[in-house]
């Protein structure tokens, strides 16, 4: 942390301020300028918020420096993660595609999507059996049933399968069918959930939250591996703008940024991020031409009569177009689909 104090701040302002930085087991280094001091404070300061200093008399300005978060921290980790389980891998030089349903609606329409995303070269089945609806009127999910669905749907192709949890109470019971974790743009910053995920080993999908700035996603990063979790993906799905012709705004910056500030997988949601089916192509392209190590994408066979954001789904024979051009893409990046 870098103390700035205002100009002309007297000599019993500053040992005030250095006074403080020892106080707390930190090393004060003062630097006499013309006009302004500078006190550099050196030591583990990462828990401290710049108040402390701010409130003291004389002090124009606290700037941290370095991250708040540091587990997720490509300062903590060079290289990037590679997350490892049930046989597949996410992160490294192949990339990954999970597709589905938005809701798991019924068992014809899973198993269709399943194998059509299968074919078509997904590794992942995505489909919610808890869902966050705006309205509590709105479809809520199938429930256990829904798992069961997946558990079927994953026996039958050997997909694995990523589901969204909400609750705390919840995450046993996910855990048992899920083989990745999903915690829900509306959940991003449930620390409790977070905590709760934090604690098992599943992989976890954690989605930017729509109102959620970057630093935010990365902190509630940190909550899931400060709990002894570190197998966390990070997940662009569009934040919330003042422009109304798509759903959300895509933020294509999180992506390439995410890959220089943290070592963690970054995934990309353009189902999501435009709520409009015919840009979800181009998106998902964009998405891995900027560094994203897999997307997440909705898939529903009539998407006309899906029970939940059946505008943003593809056809299943428009999934697999865009999966064909994908392909020489990811090779042209050096990449593998
Ligand atoms: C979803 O994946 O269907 C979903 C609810 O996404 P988000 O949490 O990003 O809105
Ligand atoms: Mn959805």
């Amino acid at each position: 942390m870098i103390v700035i104090m205002k100009a002309g701040a007297t000599a019993a302002e500053i040992g005030a301020v250095i006074a403080r930085v020892e106080e707390l087991g930190l090393t004060p280094h003062p630097i006499y300028g013309e006009n302004h001091t500078v006190i550099a404070v050196v030591g583990e300061a990462v828990a401290l918020e710049p108040d402390v200093f701010q409130v003291l008399s004389g002090v124009e300005t606290v700037t941290r420096i370095g991250h708040q978060f540091k587990l997720a921290s490509r300062q903590a980790k060079a290289e990037d993660t590679v997350i490892a389980f049930n046989g597949t891998t996410i992160g490294g030089r192949k990339l990954v595609v999970m597709a589905g349903p938005c809701s798991v609606e019924s068992r014809s329409q899973l198993l269709e999507t399943a194998q059509a995303v299968k074919e078509a070269g997904a590794r992942l089945l995505r489909g919610g059996a808890y869902k966050p609806r705006t309205s509590p009127y709105a479809f809520q999910g199938m429930g256990l049933k829904g798992l069961e669905l997946l558990a079927e749907a994953r026996e039958i192709t050997g997909l694995k399968i990523v589901t969204e949890v909400m609750t705390p109470e919840a995450v046993p019971l996910v855990s048992q069918y899920a083989d990745i974790l999903q915690i829900g743009a509306r959940n991003m910053q449930n620390y409790g959930l977070l905590n709760a995920v934090g604690r098992t080993q599943r992989p976890v999908l954690l989605k930017r939250g729509m109102m959620s700035t970057i630093q935010e996603l990365l902190m509630s990063a940190e909550y899931i591996m400060s709990n002894g979790n570190y197998k966390v993906m990070l997940c662009e799905r569009g934040i919330r703008t003042f422009e109304p012709m798509t759903r959300n705004t895509f933020d294509l910056n999180a992506v390439p940024l995410l890959k220089q500030l943290s070592h963690l997988p970054v995934i990309a949601d353009p189902s999501h991020g435009t709520g409009r089916w015919d840009l979800v192509a181009p998106m998902a392209k964009a998405s891995i031409a900027c560094g994203a190590d897999g997307l997440i994408i909705e898939v529903h066979p009539q998407p006309e009569v899906a029970v939940s954001d059946g505008a943003q789904s593809l056809k299943p024979e428009k999934f697999a177009q865009m999966m064909r051009e994908l392909g020489p893409l990811a090779e042209a990046l050096g990449r593998e689909l």
